[in-house]
């Protein structure tokens, strides 16, 4: 049986999306295979491949001169890729928002190739809220302007797109497609798959072609968003599972309405979790509200002794993946598109219940 699985990442993946996936596997369009047995050149994956591309341009309103690639290493890999795409063309200044563990880990790659401007930090209450627009200013020699707009483990997300005249660059990893962006203010996006698109293994990058030559000379074949995009990211072989997998995904998305009806449901769940944590005397949440994240809602007990059973009879009740980061505490819900809103009440429903007997 499925239980309810609010898993920060590898997170849950709708239901009809497995059971496709399940009834394809041994043999797929007929070849007597499976998609994961194919070559990554075979008329039937590049459709594949071709499709899902398409269905993402589709669901985000990508324009014509932004590329998408499919790609490996992670989000990981791009904090890395980010300055070696874009410091070769003059400045080796990037501006930075920091916003917790996430931005952290990409400033600290930037700073191996170049210098780095925090131009806005919440350290100062615990990386607990996104700075206000007005509170930073863009420094004036910058060769690219970097924000997290979701951090999956504060569970802080910006209520607003940075407006900055350098190109904006965002890790999207735990917020893409939840909700209709302009991508044309965006000079690149990147997101690992593994929260809110599928399995791990890849990751999803949209680039502005203007921005495809300015990478540093020696940067790794590997890193090169120009050599992944003119190899339409075939440049070597593809987690060609995790593609047909991110695909199916697409095609769920489009027959639920698309994005701005994950927009609509991402604040329903969400606003139905909040309530409940701001009425009750017992669970509360550490983040401010104006910054509050509709994707992963961290949230503690009044008695941090209670932590362990409640993380013992929520997984009794079916609700997997409650605790929160290692780094943290407390307890994080994610509550990513594949997150239906019957999980969510049956969460909610479980806490006041929990709430009544040890509040
Ligand atoms: C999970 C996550 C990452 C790391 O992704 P990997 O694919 O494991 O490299 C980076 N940024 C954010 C915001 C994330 O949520």
């Amino acid at each position: 049986m499925r239980k309810f699985n609010f898993c920060a990442g590898p997170a849950a993946l709708p239901e009809p999306v497995l059971r496709q996936a399940q009834e394809e596997l041994l043999d797929w369009q007929g070849l007597g295979c499976s998609v994961m047995e194919v070559s990554h050149r075979s008329g039937e994956f590049t459709t594949v491949a071709e499709q899902a591309e398409q269905d993402l341009r589709d669901l985000l309103g990508i324009p014509d001169n932004y590329k998408v690639m499919f790609l490996q290493g992670g989000a990981t890999a791009q904090f890395s890729a980010v300055p070696w795409n874009l410091f070769g063309a003059g400045s080796k200044q990037a501006d930075y928002i920091h916003t917790g563990q996430w931005a952290d880990k990409a400033i600290n790659e930037a700073r191996r190739y170049g210098e780095v401007n925090i131009v806005a930090s919440s350290e100062d209450r615990n990386f607990s809220y996104a700075p206000a627009a007005d509170s930073w200013e863009e420094s004036a020699d910058t060769a690219y302007f970097h924000y997290t707009p979701n951090e999956t483990i504060g569970g802080v997300e910006f209520p607003y797109i940075p407006d900055v005249k350098s190109p904006l660059i965002a890790d999207m990893s735990s917020t893409i497609l939840s909700q209709p962006i302009p991508v044309e203010k965006f000079g690149f996006i990147y997101a690992g798959a593994q929260k809110n698109i599928g399995p791990s293994g890849i990751a999803v990058g949209i680039v502005r072609d203007d921005l495809l030559d300015r990478a540093l000379p020696d940067i790794p074949r590997s890193l090169s968003w120009k050599i992944a995009a003119e190899a339409q990211s075939m440049d070597n072989t593809p987690p060609t599972f995790a593609w047909y997998l991110s695909g199916l995904v697409f095609k769920w998305l489009k027959a639920q309405g698309g994005v701005s009806a994950m927009a609509e449901l991402s604040l329903k769940k969400s606003g139905l979790l909040y309530d409940f944590l701001d009425r009750s005397a017992f669970f509360s949440s550490p983040v401010s509200t104006e910054s509050r994240s509709r994707m992963n809602v961290p949230f503690v007990l009044a008695d941090d002794k209670l932590d362990k059973q409640f993380l013992q009879e929520s997984e009794e009740a079916g609700l997997l993946n409650l605790k929160g980061h290692r780094s943290v505490g407390g307890m994080r819900a994610s509550l990513y598109n594949a997150v239906s809103l019957e999980a969510v009440e049956a969460l909610v429903a479980f806490m006041a219940d929990f709430e009544r007997r040890h509040g």
